[in-house]
């Protein structure tokens, strides 16, 4: 464009110099100037084009990226609250006839859940969320109250059994799977998760596992019968220690929980908070972690099967890992990684 502006210069100063009238200078010198206009006019235009085009490809690029943004935030909402009227549905089926005289929680348990269910497909992420809030409030107020009501029952056949003069029951430890008495409860209060089945359509990433990589160990399934998953060469390594562990114990290793997928840990995310790890990070998205059940007596920092589980799990690639030891950063005397 700059070059057109020079030689329509140069072509006037040309004809200056060839001494031709004033009216042949005059018709040069305009027809210069209009080819400067008309070169600036179409400057002009195709720069607003350009412009316009620009603006307009930057504003359908937002718009797209916000939509799939929206939508992801959308579906993550969803799905947490999906997860948690699920559980919470299960505490209040189990719970039924376990919280005493007292049934207003499970009475508020059940609003609220019909209240999640009835707006859980159209709930906008923030209310969904507001909504795994409450429908986990009131799961856990129920939890609370089953609680309540054992250690009830608890203190009372104690006081029965003083006013009968006898001496309480010895709490030395029974290993025994499920064999756990009144002072050897579960250490976790919070609502109920359950193992995963492996993930359909997966692509091997942290909770999506398909089945092709899991293997599900031979001697137990959890309460629902839900096989525990493993990463196949995990679960190989678990067999092996079961049947060391089952000769020297004298009962199979039990299992609460082993392969969780993302949606479960999504959901434990919102209801635990930072005790959870960040979905998409924990090592039972990638198969390669158990949980024992979380009974101390059976399973505790000083147990029996612990002891044996930190001093030969290793042999068969199983470990306490450092930040789950009991001096560690997250202390859960529980949870077992497979590292080969
Ligand atoms: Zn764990």
């Amino acid at each position: 464009m700059r070059r057109s502006a020079v030689v329509a210069v140069v072509t006037a100063s040309l004809a200056l110099g060839g001494g031709a009238g004033a009216a042949a200078w005059g018709t040069q010198q305009r027809q210069a100037a209009d080819g400067r206009h008309d070169a600036a006019v179409a400057r002009v235009d195709a720069a607003r084009g350009a412009a316009r085009d620009d603006h307009e490809a930057r504003t359908a690029l937002v718009a797209t990226a916000d939509v799939a943004r929206a939508t992801d935030l959308l579906d993550d909402a969803r799905g947490a609250l999906d997860a948690a009227v699920a559980q919470a549905r299960q505490t209040l089926d189990d719970s039924a006839g376990q919280v005493g005289d007292d049934d207003a929680p499970r009475g508020a348990l059940a609003a609220q859940l019909e209240a999640a269910e009835q707006v859980a497909s159209s709930a906008s992420p923030a209310r969904a969320r507001a909504l795994t809030a409450d429908v986990a409030g009131a799961e856990q107020a129920v939890r609370d109250a089953v609680a309540a009501e054992q250690a009830r029952v608890a203190a009372a056949q104690a006081a029965a059994r003083a006013a009968r003069g006898r001496a309480a029951p010895s709490a030395a430890p029974d290993p025994g799977r499920g064999a756990t008495s009144a002072r050897c409860t579960t250490t976790y209060s919070g609502p109920s998760f359950y193992t995963s089945v492996p993930t359909e359509g997966g692509d091997g990433s942290n909770g999506r596992l398909p089945a092709s990589a899991l293997t599900a160990v031979s001697w137990t399934a959890d309460s629902r019968g839900t096989p525990f998953y493993l990463r196949s060469d995990a679960a190989a390594a678990l067999e092996r220690l079961n049947a060391a562990f089952r000769a020297a114990l004298g009962h199979d290793l039990a299992l609460d929980l082993t392969y969780r997928d993302l949606d479960t840990q999504v959901a434990m995310r919102a209801a635990l908070g930072s005790v959870a790890a960040v979905p998409g990070t924990s090592s039972h998205g990638t198969g390669l972690a158990i949980d024992v059940p979380e009974l101390p007596c059976d399973y505790g920092w000083d147990s029996a099967a612990r002891a044996w589980l930190v001093a030969h799990g290793p042999a068969y690639g199983w470990v306490s890992p450092a930040w789950a030891r009991q001096a560690g950063s997250n202390p859960e005397y529980w949870h077992y990684e497979y590292r080969g």
